[in-house]
């Protein structure tokens, strides 16, 4: 059992969860995972973006940014005996 964050009723602790008191997705919102840089480690909310231990980022990269990325990653590539 943990308690819903918003009004503090006590719910079951299974995925998917809704506090039936106040709709709350209660363990979506309590989820932990684990930093991914190896010195770190911390758990950490699922709710951050970024490692409050280390700072990293915790969440993937958006579609945006990796096909960013790789646009960059091609560019260099293809420019690199010009310069
Ligand atoms: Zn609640
Ligand atoms: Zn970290």
């Amino acid at each position: 059992m943990l308690k819903c964050p918003r009004c503090g009723k006590e719910v079951s602790s299974r995925p998917g969860t809704i506090c039936p008191r106040c709709g709350l997705k209660v363990s979506e919102n309590n989820m932990k995972i684990r930093c991914p840089e190896q010195n770190c480690r911390a758990v950490v909310s699922k709710k951050l973006e970024y490692c409050p231990k280390c700072g990293c980022k915790l969440r993937g990269y958006k579609l945006s940014e990796l096909v960013r990325m790789a646009r960059n990653k091609i560019d260099e590539t293809f420019y690199e005996d010009k310069e």
